[in-house]
């Protein structure tokens, strides 16, 4: 099965309102027709609604960078999944490595949220990753297991095609050390078989998985170029207009 390809841009804590609406303008130009893949952009909170409006008609998508396990009420600070998608956004992405690091997020709570996007009728990507210690202590696949399993546990096989998994190796996220290609296809195809072990061959097959760790345009091809690698989730490459078209614009070698 042919899965669409997806490049997310994560925005982090970066850009005022002014300079968002500076960056989806010229996305939404350069990107004005994908027949054949997906883009997404994840501003901050702050510039969700102005980013809206720009990409309104395009074929940019609006995602969030995280959001409450609560519909509403007293939750100093957050934001619920209801105020996204009144804020014009259909993705969020849930669990990344710094919101486990530094917010103390565990998989129990992803996996709440995780429920409870889909439940709002948003697409969830979850972020799953080892930090360099457990991969030199050869713990990557038990670590990957078990934030997989907990993270995605009890979603049905119909709320887990609509679900985004992303695969970030801590270690590289930032660093400007990517995993190789090998490496990154190594643990996707880890947990395409996590998959197809509790929701058979089918299910597997459609879930996209995305790569984030320093991807940059002089990587991204030959990282796409692997089976089970069908997207990126991109940090500082996506906040530069033409880095992030490049990345959307991969070029895989024909094998035909
Ligand atoms: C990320 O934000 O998820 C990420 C992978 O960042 P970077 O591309 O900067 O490593």
């Amino acid at each position: 099965m042919s899965r669409r390809p997806l490049m997310a841009g994560n925005w982090k804590m970066h850009k005022t309102i002014e300079e968002a609406v500076q960056l989806a303008n010229a996305l939404k130009e350069a990107l004005a027709k994908l027949n054949d893949r997906d883009a997404l952009v994840c501003p901050p909170f702050t510039s969700l609604s102005s980013v809206s409006e720009i990409l309104k008609g395009s074929s940019v998508f609006l995602g969030a960078q995280n959001m409450n396990d609560n519909v509403q009420g007293a939750f100093t600070g957050e934001v619920s999944p209801v105020m996204l998608k009144d804020a014009g956004c259909s993705f969020v992405i849930l669990g990344h490595s710094e919101r486990r690091q530094y917010y103390s997020e565990t998989s129990a709570l992803v996996n709440q949220k995780c429920r409870l996007a889909l439940a709002q009728g948003l697409t969830p990507i979850v972020c799953v990753g080892e930090k360099l210690d457990e991969r030199e202590s050869g713990k990557t696949f038990d670590v990957i297991k078990t934030q997989t399993k907990e993270s995605l546990n009890n979603l049905s096989s119909e709320q887990l095609k609509s679900t985004v998994i992303a695969y970030e190796p801590v270690w590289a996220i930032g660093t400007g050390k990517t995993a190789t290609p090998a490496q990154a296809q190594e643990v996707h195809s880890f947990v395409r078989q996590l998959i197809n072990e509790t929701y058979g061959e089918s299910v597997a097959a459609s879930v996209r998985i995305l790569y984030g760790g320093s991807v940059k345009p002089d990587n991204i091809d030959s990282l796409m170029a692997q089976p089970d690698i069908d997207g990126g989730l991109v940090g500082g490459a996506s906040l530069k207009a033409g880095d992030f078209v490049r990345l959307v614009n991969f070029q895989v070698p024909c094998n035909c």
